[in-house]
Order: C-alpha cells, then sequence, then structure tokens
C-alpha cells in the first residue's frame, strides 16, 4: 500500500431534511487500500459511500476525491468535475442494473466508447479481457435475463471497471445474491484487490471483510464507531457498540 491519500474524508455530517444520517464521519483511504464498511442496516453506509462519487451532496465538513476538494452544500460541482469524478470512481450497486437490451459484452463497451470515444475495436478487447477477468468471457453474447444474479453482478463489475477507475465503490455488491452465488462475486473481487485497486467496499460478509480488507470501519449510532485494521476490529474490537454489533452478526 502506497501513501497516498486518494479520499479525505473530514468531519463529514450528512442531513436528509431533519434527520441525521451521519454525522463527525472521518476516514482517509490510501491507494491500494481496500476498506471494508460494516454496520447495522440504516446505519448511513450506502449514503456516505455515496457522498464520495457525488451521488449524494453533504451538510458539513470536507471532502476530497482524487485531486477534487469538495465542499459542503446542495450545489452540485462544476459539470467537468462531476464528470472526472465519476469516470474515475466506479461503483457496483446492490442491484445489477445492466441494461437489458445490450448484451454483457455491449454492456462493458458501451461506457468507453460513449464517454471516452474508444474506438469499438480496442473497446471490445478490453472488454473480453475484463470479463475474462469475472469469469463471464463464454457468455458475452447472452443478455443480462439469460444471467444469474451472481453472474449478472459479475458482468456489472466488468463494466464498471472498463472505464479504468482508480477508486471502487461497493454498495452491498452481494446482498441481493442467493447464498451459492455469492463467492463467484467475491472471487472477482478480491482478483481486484489482489491487484491493487483501491476499494470501499459496503459488505455484510464479515469473513470476507477480514481477509481480503485491510481496514474495517464500522457505522453506527449515526457515526464511524470504530475503525483499523481488519483483523484487529473484527477480533478484538475496543467499543461496546462495535463489539454488539459484532457479536449479533458474527
Ligand atoms: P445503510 O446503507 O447503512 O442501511 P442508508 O445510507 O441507506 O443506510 O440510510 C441511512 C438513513 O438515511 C436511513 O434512515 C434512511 O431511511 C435514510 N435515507 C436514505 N436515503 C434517503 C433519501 N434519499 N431521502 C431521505 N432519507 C434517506
Ligand atoms: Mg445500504
Amino acid at each position: 500500500m502506497s501513501s497516498e491519500v486518494v479520499v479525505s474524508v473530514k468531519n463529514l455530517t450528512k442531513r436528509f431534511g431533519q434527520q441525521v444520517v451521519f454525522e463527525n464521519v472521518s476516514l482517509d483511504v490510501r491507494k491500494s487500500e481496500v476498506v471494508a464498511i460494516v454496520g447495522p442496516s440504516g446505519a448511513g453506509k450506502s449514503t456516505f459511500i455515496r457522498c464520495i462519487n457525488r451521488l449524494h451532496p453533504f451538510n458539513e465538513g470536507t471532502l476530497r476525491v482524487l485531486d477534487h476538494q469538495l465542499s459542503a452544500g446542495e450545489a452540485l460541482p462544476p459539470r467537468p468535475v462531476l464528470s472526472d469524478i465519476r469516470t474515475r470512481v466506479g461503483m457496483v450497486f446492490q442491484t445489477f442494473n445492466l441494461f437489458p437490451h445490450l448484451s454483457v459484452l455491449d454492456n462493458v463497451t458501451l461506457a468507453p466508447m460513449e464517454v471516452k470515444k474508444m474506438p469499438r475495436k480496442q473497446a471490445v478487447e478490453q472488454g473480453k479481457q475484463l470479463l475474462d477477468m469475472v469469469g463471464m468471457l463464454e457468455h458475452a453474447n447472452k443478455y443480462p435475463k439469460r444471467l444469474s444474479g451472481g453472474q449478472q453482478q459479475r458482468v456489472a463489475i466488468a463494466r464498471a471497471l472498463a472505464m479504468d477507475p482508480e477508486i471502487m465503490l461497493f454498495d452491498e455488491p452481494t446482498s441481493m445474491l442467493d447464498p451459492e452465488l455469492v463467492g463467484e462475486v467475491l472471487q472477482a473481487i478480491q482478483r481486484l484487490a489482489k491487484r491493487g485497486m483501491t476499494m470501499i467496499l459496503v459488505t455484510h460478509e464479515m469473513q470476507f471483510a477480514k481477509e481480503v480488507a485491510d481496514t474495517v470501519v464500522i457505522m453506527a449510532d449515526h457515526t464511524i464507531v470504530e475503525k483499523g485494521p481488519a483483523r484487529k476490529v473484527l477480533e478484538s474490537p475496543k467499543t461496546e457498540r462495535a463489539r454488539v454489533f459484532l457479536k449479533r452478526v458474527l
């Protein structure tokens, strides 16, 4: 892991109207670091990672993403900043939302061709490599509806990677999957970690977090209640709140 901080969150507070989603959240993420965010439902995990690629504004604090300093408030950053962030920070959601009318390969080649003006030949070549990496090359010509949830999610990962992001955000990528399909998606994510991708991953898979993440962050009661080296936090949490949460899920 290098020491370059690529995401720097300081005292971030997010409200929806009067409701505080989280407050005073601080977190630095370094290049090639894998950060797993865990915590009870409703803790604000999804909202937090959506603030990072500016799918949500925030109310207080500061947030730097790569070389962009984002400020609090409802106003969107200037368009070029926003599109630079969205290009360089990839996101994979709980639901797979592939384009249903496009084949697997076309799902993966569309954005680089449209957004980056990549020539088709190069986009196809890259797309096939990415599909191979997530174990989906043999399904390149199928349509999403003919795939299992785990297969669709692996295509969604390849599609996000096609923009060559510097940071990947995952929001519970396996929580909608049947248990037997979870492993294949986690394996694809683990492969990415080994390649040095910087990742922030919201997950309920504690064993995976322990094995793959460098850092574990526990969000509860509207803030980060504990963060540190994955094994340390998951095996011997310091705070009572973290202990209560982990006891329930481990
Ligand atoms: P988690 O991902 O940890 O389950 P969320 O970030 O989804 O938590 O939600 C945190 C809180 O913010 C919840 O109480 C949820 O109801 C609220 N919330 C999430 N999105 C919105 C929204 N768009 N408008 C209003 N409240 C929201
Ligand atoms: Mg969530």
